[in-house]
């Protein structure tokens, strides 16, 4: 083995280490091999920026593919070196992907449009296999995305024109589920219910007023409920748990009833009024500081056959309750004192005694009439 020296390094070297090169005399390069290697790292680093050295680099890069791109050895080393510039250079290669996706959006999309529709069946088939493994990535995703508000609302904004679109189809397929699966839609629908009890109750309840509200004078549903009604009429079992809810009712709201009933007697008026037999004209003359609630007491009384007075009582029987009107003759505001209207009814009486007005009145309390009277 053959010794040479290197100028640059200044070593005696095997001739094994020199590059070869025919235009020397000896048939090899002046410099050792890693000499001329590091001398050809420092030129390259000079002319990276020169086009024309960068455009033989890439030439001689070519030359080299197109001559070893069938090796099998180059290829293995090819695919390490690619290997550890995909792991090395990780978060490049991201930002560069990201940037071409969005620079190529539409092509992209077209291109996986036509890559999809011309493998439906076998793209089916895989998600079918892969049911799962999909499931998780979407879920993950989903709630990657749900951080960022923007896409919530974007995402709801889609929803709201899909369920627009699609009423028909949405309410089928609900149909459909329920049917396939009521046990478990009831079960689920308990749940929701128990849990959201007090939200529920106030929901379903404002629910229930604005409907009430907007169909009130809707005849068909007052038919309906009407029907509804006769129907349920006949169930005794229906008839016993309405009265117990009645009751259930008038016991928790017995304060408010109260209030209620006060309020509407504060409301009603005093006054003097007749009842009259229409079929003979004989009248009966009263008073009373609520109006609108004698007339019902009378009636309370007479159809139980017990009314003081006995005249009146016996023409109700034989007349029927048709013939009797009741009729206002003169209203007086609600805190008129009762010894005021008996003063006016006794004078009324009286009165009508003179003109021999038929009357069922016999008795007059002649205590109401006052001093001066
Ligand atoms: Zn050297």
């Amino acid at each position: 083995m053959k010794i040479k020296f290197c100028p640059q390094c200044e070593r005696k070297q095997f001739t094994s280490c020199f590059n070869k090169n025919r235009r020397q005399r000896d048939g090899l390069s002046a410099q050792c091999k890693s000499c001329a290697k590091e001398n050809m790292r420092i030129y390259r680093e000079k002319n990276k920026e020169n086009p024309q050295h960068k455009k033989r680099h890439l030439e001689s890069v070519k030359r080299y593919y197109e001559k070893n791109k069938n090796n099998p050895e180059f290829k293995e080393k090819q695919r390490k070196r690619a290997k550890i510039y995909r792991e090395t250079h990780k978060d490049e290669i991201k930002i560069r992907k990201k940037r071409y996706r969005q620079k190529n959006k539409e092509k992209i999309s077209a291109s996986a449009k036509k890559y999809y529709e011309k493998n439906r069946e076998k793209i089916k088939k895989y998600r079918d296999k892969n049911k799962d493994k999909f499931r998780a990535i979407a879920c993950s995703k989903r709630k990657e995305n749900k951080k960022n508000p923007e896409w919530v609302a974007k995402q709801k904004e889609r929803t709201k024109k899909y369920r627009e679109k699609n009423k028909e189809k949405i309410k089928t397929r609900r149909r459909r589920y329920f049917e396939e699966n009521r046990q478990k839609c009831y079960e689920s629908l308990y749940r929701w219910r128990e849990k959201n009890k007090e939200h529920w109750k106030d929901k379903m309840r404002e629910y229930a007023r604005t409907h009430r509200e907007k169909n009130k004078d809707n005849p068909e549903r007052i038919k309906k409920r009407k029907e509804r009604y006769e129907k349920n009429k006949q169930k005794p079992e229906w008839v016993e748990r309405r009265q117990l809810a009645i009751k259930r009712w008038r016991l928790k709201n017995k304060k408010k009833i109260a209030e209620y009933k006060r309020r509407s007697r504060e409301r009603m008026p005093a006054g003097l009024y007749i009842i009259e037999n229409t079929m003979t004209s004989k009248i009966y003359v009263g008073c009373s500081t609520q109006l609108p609630r004698r007339w019902s007491q009378h009636k309370r009384e007479l159809n139980k056959g017990d009314h003081i007075n006995s005249y009146l009582q016996r023409d109700y029987e034989e007349y029927g309750s048709s013939a009797f009107k009741f009729v206002v003759l003169r209203e007086y505001p609600n805190d008129t004192p009762l010894a005021l209207l008996e003063r006016e009814e006794t004078k009324m009486i009286l009165e009508n005694k003179k003109k021999k007005i038929p009357m069922y009145n016999v008795v007059v309390k002649i205590s109401s009439l006052g001093p001066g009277e």
